[in-house]
């Protein structure tokens, strides 16, 4: 049975003194809420306030939405996943769409990076999927087989159960516009299969989060697919009562 988790990309937005009203009005809504994990991904500049808020919770994990791919060294403006795990963050997002659009993230670097956070205890929510070219020349499967293969390449089994992949439509992030459930369901089958192809048993174990435009009137359908184990949200995660509802559509899948 895998567990529902169910994240929040909240990009660049919020900063510390938003973070904290946020998460004092997040907690009241999630409070009876049980069997999902939530993790909240914030941008850098307020993981450190949310860690000392969470303190250790076991319902909400931090997230990082980025990191390198080395331990420390001279890379200006980077995050070492060692200044991450001092923080108490436990995901880190690797190889968004937007990180491969707009700054040049290629498999190759995303798979560096998948390789540091495993080492470093770090799990990776490694995002894969297909733009609307793509998608209209019917190359889905083909484009997620080379992202999953490239960015996964050399993670064992092992490191498998504790990596979490995001299945996200480009035309779909941030447009409104939503894979439909069957849509989702079977690309979500076809990242299960090339992980089977790549691991072996194990990808029956590994959690496939859907991320598109999720929000709380569409996240109980897609949450309802066989291979849809979770959800990574964007612009519906900024809003506190909003996001909490998604997150009861996944407790009662
Ligand atoms: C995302 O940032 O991963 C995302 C899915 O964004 P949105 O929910 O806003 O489409």
């Amino acid at each position: 049975m895998r567990k529902k988790i169910i994240a929040a990309n909240w990009k660049m937005n919020m900063t510390v003194a938003e973070t904290v009203s946020f998460l004092e009005n997040f907690r009241s809504h999630v409070d009876e809420v049980n069997g999902v994990e939530i993790v909240i991904a914030p941008p850098f500049t307020a993981i450190a306030k949310l860690s000392e808020m969470l303190g250790g919770s076991q319902k909400i994990s931090l997230g990082a939405q980025n990191m390198h791919f080395e331990m420390s060294g001279a890379f200006t403006g980077e995050i070492s996943p060692a200044m991450l795990r001092e923080l108490f963050v436990r995901f880190v997002i690797l190889g968004h769409s937007e990180r491969r659009q707009l700054f040049g993230e290629t498999d190759a670097i995303v798979n560096k990076k998948v390789a540091l956070a495993l080492a470093s205890g770090l799990k990776p929510i490694v995002c894969v999927g297909e733009t609307l070219e793509e998608r209209d020349a019917g190359k889905v499967n083909e484009v997620l087989e080379t992202q999953l293969r490239g960015s996964l390449a050399g993670v064992t089994a092992e490191q498998m159960q504790t990596t979490v992949v995001a299945y996200e439509p480009v035309w779909a992030i941030g447009t409104g516009r939503t894979a439909s459930p069957e849509q989702a369901q079977e690309a979500h089958a076809q990242v299960r299969k090339v992980l089977a192809g790549l691991v072996g048993e194990t990808a029956a174990k590994v959690r496939i989060q859907y991320g598109g435009s999720v929000k709380p009137n569409n996240a109980a359908s897609l949450l309802g697919q066989p291979d849809i184990d979770g959800a990574l949200v964007g612009g519906a995660s900024l809003e506190p009562h909003g996001f909490a509802e998604i997150i009861k559509a996944a407790v009662a899948k």
